[in-house]
Formats: C-alpha cells, sequence, structure tokens
C-alpha cells in the first residue's frame, strides 16, 4: 500500500513506458500536473462558518480558537511571502472561508494556483481568480436540513451557476446516496462540473458515537450509534456504483477517475497506519515542505488540514487525492493498473487545476519536486 522509494518507482516507469509511447506520453502530461503540487499549502481564512453539518471535520473535533488576524494589510504581506517562498497551490480553507473575502482578495494577486473550500451558501468575488470547491451534502431540502441545519444547495446553485471556477463536490454518505442523482442533474442544467467526496468521521464524533452520548443542537444533531452519515462497507460498494453510473450517464458535468472510484472505496482502511493509528505516508500530511496556517497568520505543527479527522476511517478527497499524486507499488504493478494511476492524475488536473494568469504572480519552474517523479 506504500509509496515507492522513488528512483525505484522511475526505474520501473522507465520499464512500463520504454515499450509504450501512448502510456510515456501521459505519464508527460501527469508530470506537469504533479509540479503544480510539488510545493503546497493551507491557509485557514476564518473560524467561523454559518452551518451545522453533522460530525463537522473542523468544529466537532479538538480545536483551540485562535485569534483571527483582522488587519488586511497584514493578510497582504504574509501571502506576499508566501508567494516569495514560491507556494505552487494555495488551498483556502476555513471553517468557511466565503465569510472572510477580503482576506482571499489579498491572495488573489500572489499565487497562479488556488483552491477555496466553501459550502457555496455565500457568492464569492468573482474578482477572486482561483477554483471555487464547492460542497454539497443533499439533493434535497429534508436531508439538507438533516445533514447540514439547513437546506444551501439550491442557493449553491444559484450563486455559481455556470462560474467557470467553481465544481461542486458532493460529498457521499450513508444517508444521502439517493441524492446524488439530482445533483448531477443540477449540475448538468447549471453549467457545473460534479466531483465527488466520502464522508469521513472525527475522533470526537465517534467517541460520541461509541459513548452513546446525547444529541446536541450543534454538530452532533441527529446521529446515534445505530444511524449515522457514516459509510459501511456496504455503503462503499453503493457508493462506487452510483459514482460508476454518474460517470456513464453524465460524461460531460461529473469530473472523476473510475480508478480513484474503486481505489478510494475499498474496504478497510485507506491509508497504511502506523502503531498510533495514523497515517504516516498519507499526502495530506503537514510536513516542512507542506505548511498550515491559521487565520492569526501562526503556522501550526498538526497531522493534516482535517486533523481530528480518524485516519483509519478516512477516505476524505484531499488525503486521498494527494496520496494519489505518488503512485504506489499497486500502481506500478502492471501497464494497466499504470494507466489507472494515468487516468487518476488525468481526473485530478481536471478537478483541481483552475487555470488563470496575473500579473505579478509568482511563477517559476519547479526547482525541487515535492514528488519526485
Ligand atoms: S463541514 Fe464545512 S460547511 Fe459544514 S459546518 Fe463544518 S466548516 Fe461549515
Ligand atoms: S487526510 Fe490523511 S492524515 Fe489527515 S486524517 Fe485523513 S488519512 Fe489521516
Amino acid at each position: 500500500m506504500g509509496t515507492s522509494d522513488p528512483r525505484v518507482a522511475l526505474r520501473r516507469i522507465r520499464e512500463l513506458t520504454g515499450s509504450r509511447p501512448d502510456l510515456a506520453a501521459r505519464y508527460e502530461a501527469a508530470k506537469s500536473t504533479i509540479r503544480r503540487f510539488r510545493k503546497p499549502a493551507f491557509y485557514e481564512i476564518t473560524q467561523r462558518c454559518n452551518l451545522k453539518c453533522e460530525g463537522c471535520y473542523y468544529f466537532e473535533s479538538e480545536r483551540t480558537a485562535m485569534d483571527e488576524q483582522d488587519a488586511v494589510a497584514e493578510w497582504e504581506s504574509f501571502f506576499a511571502r508566501e508567494a516569495e517562498r514560491q507556494v505552487s497551490m494555495a488551498y483556502f480553507v476555513g471553517a468557511e472561508p466565503a465569510l472572510h473575502q477580503e482576506r482571499l482578495m489579498a491572495a488573489s494577486g500572489h499565487f497562479q494556483y488556488g483552491n477555496v473550500g466553501t459550502n457555496g451558501s455565500i457568492r464569492i468575488d468573482a474578482a477572486i481568480p482561483f477554483r471555487i470547491s464547492i460542497s454539497m451534502w443533499a439533493g434535497d431540502d429534508e436531508t439538507d436540513r438533516t445533514l447540514r441545519g439547513a437546506s444551501v444547495f439550491r442557493k449553491a446553485f444559484r450563486n455559481y451557476c455556470g462560474d467557470r471556477r467553481a465544481i461542486v463536490y458532493y460529498t457521499l454518505s450513508r444517508w444521502n446516496l439517493d441524492g446524488a442523482r439530482r445533483i448531477a442533474e443540477l449540475c448538468r442544467d447549471h453549467g457545473l462540473p460534479l466531483t465527488f467526496n466520502l464522508y469521513s468521521p472525527t475522533a470526537t464524533y465517534l467517541a460520541k458515537l461509541a459513548d452513546h452520548q446525547p444529541n446536541d443542537d450543534a454538530f452532533f444533531r441527529v446521529s446515534n450509534s445505530d444511524d449515522s452519515p457514516m459509510l459501511s462497507q456496504d455503503d462503499l460498494r453503493a457508493a462506487e456504483r452510483v459514482v460508476l453510473e454518474l460517470m456513464e450517464d453524465f460524461p460531460e458535468t461529473v469530473l472523476y477517475s473510475r480508478a480513484y472510484n474503486r481505489w478510494s472505496t475499498q474496504p478497510g482502511p485507506l491509508h497504511a497506519l502506523d502503531d498510533e493509528g495514523n497515517a504516516p505516508l498519507c499526502g495530506s500530511r503537514i510536513t516542512s515542505l507542506m505548511h498550515y496556517y491559521g487565520s492569526d497568520l501562526a503556522r501550526k505543527e498538526i497531522k493534516c488540514c482535517t486533523p481530528d479527522l480518524d485516519c483509519s476511517q478516512c477516505r476524505i478527497m484531499s488525503g486521498g487525492w494527494s496520496t494519489k499524486l505518488a503512485p504506489d507499488a499497486r500502481d506500478l504493478a502492471s501497464a494497466d493498473s499504470f494507466a489507472d494511476w494515468l487516468e487518476m492524475m488525468e481526473a485530478l488536473k481536471r478537478i483541481f487545476v483552475y487555470e488563470h494568469r496575473v500579473s505579478g504572480a509568482v511563477r517559476s519552474e519547479p526547482e525541487a519536486a515535492l514528488h519526485t517523479l
């Protein structure tokens, strides 16, 4: 399951591509995509959110509140320093970044590639030139209210209809598989691409379920140990089928990968675990190369961008896709499995890379590749 030694992997890739010019050409394109992720960084724009999603990765967790930096000028100079550091992919996360768009605006001149994770309920100014990744949790009002505390999916479609920055992430859970088709139809009708995420529980949420804790009026409103949005093995198989059907039926709308769909819904933990139950090889781990900053603009030494998620049950798209940026031994086992990995990289590019041009942005060819392929 683990990531291959880069030198061994390179040797193997040369073998696989040597007699296959088709794979060689696709591999060159994959390398170009991977370079865009060579030095990513996460910026927590704010600790506030306007929704109450059940088992929220952010609020249903052990968190230490911080004093947010309010001065836009400080954000401006902070992002300028980050650009000098040659951050290649900027992830703007929250809670809900759309609540502080002046901070997003402060970043807008500094990065060529950026991704804003939002719940879609507040329109993000058209001048912010980054990928807008909209999370959706339901395709009907009742399920949306159950899962998020409010029905917001229609509002997100109104806010982003035809916006070429935007992509919808449908978070597949046990309670909403039957809503995925409705969301695919709405995406098609609103000119928005659709991709998927898989519901993943936090350690705090799992502890509440295990302790049979009473529900509250915040992020643990409706779950109990017998019924929760968490995906069982049977649900994962059903989720894989739902996604495959939607890929077939909405080929112009769904941006996803068959190989990633198969990999991410496999039984058992998705990532190899260490003795503490953490996933040391997960591509989302915060490292000396991948920084995470809080909304106080201080660097945080945390596990990953969703640190309270339980690695043993984590199927969140950020951890999954970033792990796949480097092919593992199974990806390199045969020409067919390598072709599957290439298909993942092709989908990853379409999902995450939003091309825009800004004057003054720091753009340079990669010096040291994070993923050394
Ligand atoms: S999951 Fe995101 S949108 Fe939902 S409450 Fe948490 S931070 Fe807000
Ligand atoms: S993203 Fe990776 S490190 Fe973070 S919880 Fe998931 S598996 Fe663990």
